[in-house]
């Protein structure tokens, strides 16, 4: 999920989809660019892709992290980003690709489903609302858009399994949007605050440790039943995340999370 910054969406390249519009692709093993699309990428991760692939790898959010990612802080955002790390090869593979396929296909990325479709939250300053837009654009190199299968958005997500991975990709967009404002008060994203935001956000297991061991429960109250769930359920635990960060940072209060008097 992209942020569209422009006052001229025809401006973007590809193709906009509307909801009821069609688009023409297809991939599998015998398309001769099979593979080509997973290599040299700026593949952003949301936190609940790195959900899935910690679980897939079974390793914990914390090793994920440091294996596979880098932290990249953008100038002018005021969250760092988190990037799938390429392999240090010639061609800069992709870390799980390997000659069948994916590696960790039914856990692979939001980004990876929607391809060749990119989605962007983009916000309309002249109404003041934020909508998601859709784009068709596959690589020149793509032959998948020469086959024959016939998609809409909502066939394509589900042929896809995306439905809950666009879900959990507005929220956490949502969230981002609220970093067009900067809350450090002046010590960056790199300060005590920045660091307890990025693990409510990408290191979920750090997190479910802070939450149970420290004061956290006692200062915060957490609805009855999230409470419960966080123990075992990495979502959940990243609905707390994300339910704290508005407030922490934001004064945001939801449902999930409020201060104890
Ligand atoms: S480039 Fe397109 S058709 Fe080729 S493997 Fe990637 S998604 Fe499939
Ligand atoms: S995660 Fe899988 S689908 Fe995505 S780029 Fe890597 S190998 Fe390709």
């Amino acid at each position: 999920m992209k942020y569209v910054e422009t006052d001229n969406l025809s401006e973007i390249k590809g193709r906009m989809l509307t909801e009821t519009e069609t688009f023409v692709f297809r991939c599998h093993p015998g398309v001769s660019c099979f593979n080509l699309c997973c290599r040299n990428l700026n593949l952003f991760l949301n936190p609940y892709d790195v959900i899935r692939l910690k679980q897939n790898l079974a390793i914990t959010s914390d090793q994920f992290i440091e294996e596979y990612t880098d932290i990249v802080f953008r100038p002018g955002h005021h969250f760092p980003d988190v990037m799938l790390q390429m392999a240090d090869n010639e061609e800069k593979t992709c870390p799980f690709l390997s000659e069948a396929g994916c590696l960790v296909y039914p856990d692979r990325p939001q980004t990876c489903r929607a391809f060749p479709v990119e989605h962007g939250l983009y916000y309309d300053a002249k109404k003041d609302k934020t909508r998601l837009v859709h784009f068709f654009r596959p690589p020149k190199f793509c032959q998948g858009r020469h086959e024959t299968a016939i998609w809409t958005l909502t066939s394509w997500e589900a042929d896809q399994e995306a439905s809950f991975y666009n879900q959990m990709t507005v929220k956490w967009a949502n969230i981002m949007q609220l970093f067009q404002n900067d809350p450090w008060g002046g010590e960056g994203p790199n300060g005590q605050k920045g660091k307890m935001a990025f693990m409510a956000a990408y290191n979920i297991d750090a997190f479910r440790d802070f939450v149970l061991n420290s004061s956290f429960l006692k200062r915060y109250k957490v609805r009855a039943q999230l409470r419960i769930k966080i123990k075992s359920d990495d979502v959940a635990m990243l609905e707390l995340g994300m339910a704290w960060i508005k407030m922490f940072l934001f004064g945001v209060l939801t449902k999930d999370i409020i201060p104890r008097r």
